[in-house]
């Protein structure tokens, strides 16, 4: 599988990561790892676990979540 985004820029770059949301390919230089917070929920309340997750994302998925 070969970078979307580079695909759009007409490059042909290997990817290395997949978006987790759209699931386009992405290199290096595309793929935005993000991090995500695992929340817990207790009885008390929902706390926030030290440990956070890891999600891969393209740029638009990356910039459609921070505006939502
Ligand atoms: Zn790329
Ligand atoms: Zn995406």
């Amino acid at each position: 599988m070969n970078c979307y985004d580079c695909h759009t820029a007409e490059r042909t770059t290997p990817a290395l990561a997949v978006c987790h949301h759209c699931g386009a390919g992405l290199c290096a230089e595309h793929a935005r790892a993000l991090p995500d917070t695992v929340h817990h929920l207790s009885g008390t309340g929902a706390s926030t676990l030290p440990r956070r997750a890891r999600r891969i994302s393209c740029s638009v998925c990356a910039e459609a979540e921070a505006l939502g």
